[in-house]
């Protein structure tokens, strides 16, 4: 009798560190290896990784590690896997593809693995599982979901996904696909549930692309905008807005600037040439007409933004007037940092926005009625909701349940779980 076994090795019961290993008899996929940030409830640690102990026992059963997108709670514990001896090709689309070789290489084992990109939308095959990659809307371009035919059966893992009808920068995903998975039968369908617990509408790109144009028309001074330095739609919009605008973007920080170079390399962000200026250069411009993008959203306290915050950065000097638009969302745990940031920044004179009032920020998981469509649309036999806390689950599960799935057929399963 065929068999599949899916062991969680983490994301489930906690955001962050998502890898799990799906099995049949003669082979393994690894979807996903991400890291867990610490907090400080863990004093001195930085992250934590997935214990690959139980599954490095059959390693040689392993054919491919496949990435849904390039977020490090996705990717960031590929070398630990790598240097622990688990041994297969690394699959990713060209961005996420990118970001785990850069990783590789900060770890000095670039030539230890070897990664492949494919185009979001290929088909892949290894052995018992054939995995066709679906382009989905997130907060990081090129994110995919999966849709894996098995002996079994076919599961839908959806990666993070939000369903943006307008996301400017990239195209709207296609939940039609989803239907039609959905008719042909689907065994099980794994999804996102971060954004389970907010029923709002989950609001588009287009707002914020929105929002930002009206702060550039506005600006008495300097614009300086921080986000996630990984988030390459957003850049994307801040470029092509310069450059409609006649403004000229600052990049302010090192991961920022390299994954600018990263995501350039593989045909994104068409105005970074004609926009981009090295920070030294900044003064030469009028202050209205300059956009500083800068890493620290999180309150990070050597990061640019904390450092202009502070004063003490050597390029980059507020004065009164200028804004600031923080557009990202504030994870929890980090809010003590953040509000120290902020108030350092009206200090200095600058008008700080934060919060969801003046739409500069729009999360990249699915709201609850987001993935009431996504139930909907596949209509799956069994159900596992995954990348969210205890409570995330249950109420995910609670929400599939309304949508037809049985409630004997969802399964709340935590890191170390074994289905
Ligand atoms: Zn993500």
């Amino acid at each position: 009798m065929s068999q599949l076994t899916i062991t969680v090795l983490g994301g489930l019961g906690e955001i962050g560190m998502n890898c799990m290993a799906l099995e049949t008899p003669n082979e393994m996929i690894i979807i996903d290896c991400g890291v867990l940030f610490s907090d400080l409830d863990a004093f001195g640690v930085n992250f934590a990784i997935p214990r690959f102990e139980e599954i490095l026992k059959r390693s040689e059963k392993l054919k491919a590690f496949i990435c849904t997108h390039g977020h490090e709670d996705h990717i960031g514990a590929i070398p630990f896997a790598v240097k622990k001896g688990l041994k297969a090709p690394i699959y990713g689309s060209p961005f996420t593809a990118a970001l785990v070789e850069d990783r590789l290489a900060k770890y000095g084992i670039e030539n230890h693995a070897v990664v492949n990109s494919f185009k979001p939308g290929e088909t892949l095959s290894f052995g018992d599982f054939k995995v066709q990659t679906i382009p989905v809307n997130h907060s990081i371009v090129d994110a995919t979901a999966l849709s894996i035919e098995t002996p079994i059966g076919k599961i839908i893992h959806t990666g993070d996904f939000k369903i943006d009808p307008d996301p400017h920068y990239g195209k709207p995903m296609d939940l039609d696909l989803f239907k039609k998975y959905g008719d042909q039968g689907v065994l099980l369908l794994m999804s996102d549930s971060t954004n389970v617990e907010r029923v709002s509408d989950g609001g588009s790109d287009i707002d914020v692309y929105q929002s930002f144009e009206q702060f550039f028309a506005q600006a008495q001074g300097l614009t300086l905008i921080s986000m996630f330095a990984s988030n390459m739609g957003r850049m994307g919009q801040i470029f092509e807005l310069a450059h409609r605008m006649n403004k000229k973007v600052v990049l302010s920080g090192r991961t920022i600037e390299k994954n600018v170079t990263l995501a350039e390399d593989i045909g994104y962000l068409e105005y970074a040439n004609q926009v981009v200026i090295p920070e030294g250069e900044l003064n030469r411009f009028k202050r209205d007409d300059v956009v500083v993008v800068a890493t620290g959203s999180q309150g990070e306290y050597r990061s640019a933004l904390a450092r202009i915050a502070n004063g003490d950065y050597k390029n980059i000097q507020l004065q009164q007037g200028d804004q600031v638009l923080m557009s990202s969302r504030h994870i929890p745990g980090n809010e003590k940092a953040i509000s120290r940031v902020i108030n350092k920044l009206f200090q200095r004179g600058a008008h700080v926005y934060y919060g969801g009032l003046d739409k500069i920020h729009v999360s990249g998981h699915a709201h609850r009625p987001e993935l009431e469509k996504m139930l909907k649309a596949v209509r799956p036999q069994y159900f596992i909701p995954v990348h969210g806390e205890y409570r995330h689950l249950i109420l995910h599960s609670e929400l599939a349940v309304e949508t037809g799935v049985s409630p004997e057929n969802c399964t709340i399963a935590m890191t170390g779980d074994v289905v």
